[in-house]
């Protein structure tokens, strides 16, 4: 490339940059499809990827990890059926500080638009990665960094580089690795919770401390990866987006290796809920969550749980009289959000034990049954005497009014 070139395409490159920090807008990265794929059972065969990388762009995700090119061939296989076909999304591939995965990548990703092809390059900058895994120096590490993010940047616009176990790294070494990942090329750093151990409070903290003492920060953005050993992914999350940063990386159904990652539904939701607070506009359609959670429970085979926030089964269901009564008056008086504005199921009284008087009569009118007081009497306790956890469908109940 030559040298004005290079200049020019520098340029665009931080005015893009420039122009994502200024708009203020948050920037969801998808890692479903590599970091949620890792988690044990959720492996994904290419086509099914390819389906899951679809629902997300069509739910508008900004950039999708789309696999690891250097761990297997089925990683490749996948990335090979997204490029050209998956054009929204920036696709990009993981790899470690090393030129083959580089190259690797470049090679899965080959044909995918400059402007919608990446790298994220990581490497463990803790002090138990640099003496456990790596047997490396801090001097080591840093070089290691350099010529790998400078080795990408010759070869793609966009470099991500996130410094692993980045939460339990020294502050001061955590500000120079990014510091001179910036300087040799990186569009993008991570601050990745890599064990998932931290609070709200310390997200802010460390997130603050970056955007203060690292020298050209403003020149890359700045992403977030939690994971949930602690259920705090969301909410450190949150933080992260508090304190300024620019992506948030998530999964659907917060799968992943442990406890898992971050909801992007939740983290979406909250978002939406309290733009007012967070000042932060995405490009999520949140009609697409509920849809693109049922989506990956289906083909990763991992099971979402009925009360998980957003995609679960009972976040629309109850069978408290209560509760029943005031949603039949109006759904927001027991909803944070209507099923509407996720493409959720619709809202459903479950029969049981619990239910009350109204819930009751509307089930019995919905089936064409008399309303009348014995009616509903009768049905009301016989609902009373059903052993736990029978399920009142429209045979039974139809049953049950009519003996
Ligand atoms: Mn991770």
């Amino acid at each position: 490339m030559t040298t004005l070139r290079r200049r020019i395409e520098d340029r665009v490159r931080e005015a893009i940059i420039q122009g994502h920090r200024r708009s203020g807008r948050i920037l969801i990265s998808d890692t479903t499809l590599r970091d949620g794929e890792q988690m044990p059972g959720a492996t994904l065969e290419p086509h099914q990827k390819l389906r899951i990388a679809r629902a997300l762009e069509q739910a508008g995700v900004h950039s999708l990890d789309a696999g690891f090119p250097a761990s297997s061939e089925a990683d490749i296989q996948a990335i090979r059926l997204m490029v050209g076909t998956i054009r929204g999304p920036v696709l990009t591939a993981l790899c470690r500080t090393l030129n083959s995965d580089i190259d690797a990548a470049s090679k899965a990703l080959d044909g995918q638009p400059d402007h919608k092809r990446g790298v994220s390059l990581f490497c463990g900058t803790s002090p138990l990665h640099r003496e456990f895994k790596l047997g490396k120096s801090r001097t080591e590490v840093l070089r290691l960094i350099v010529d790998s993010v400078a080795y990408a940047a010759e070869r793609f616009r966009i470099v991500a580089f996130s410094p692993e176990d980045a939460s339990r790294t020294e502050p001061d070494f955590l500000c120079q690795c990014y510091e001179e990942a910036i300087a040799a090329g990186a569009t993008t750093v991570g601050f990745p919770d890599t064990v998932g151990l931290l609070t709200p409070e310390k997200t802010r903290d460390f997130i603050r401390l970056i955007q203060d003492k690292v020298p050209g920060i403003e020149r890359a953005l700045l992403a977030v990866h939690f994971h949930n050993d602690l259920g705090l992914a969301v909410a450190n999350s949150l933080a992260g987006v508090a304190e300024g940063a620019n992506v948030v990386q998530c999964t659907v159904n917060g799968i992943g290796e442990r406890a898992g990652n971050a909801s992007l539904e939740e983290v979406v939701m909250a978002l939406t809920l309290h733009s007012d607070q967070y000042q932060r506009k995405h490009s999520i359609d949140t009609t697409a969550l509920a849809p693109l959670c049922s989506l990956v429970e289906r083909l990763t085979g991992i099971t979402v749980p009925r009360m998980k926030p957003v995609g679960g089964a009972n976040i629309f269901a109850t069978e408290a009289g209560i509760h029943q009564d005031g949603l039949l008056k109006n759904p927001d008086t027991y909803l944070p959000f209507r099923p509407d504005v996720v493409g959720g199921p619709d809202i459903s009284l479950v029969l049981g034990r619990h239910s009350g008087r109204r819930a009751v009569m509307h089930h019995l009118q919905s089936l064409g049954l008399s309303t009348d007081d014995t009616t509903v009497g009768k049905v009301l306790n016989r609902l009373k005497e059903m052993p736990g956890g029978t399920v009142i469908d429209s045979k039974l109940l139809t049953e049950i009014a009519a003996n």
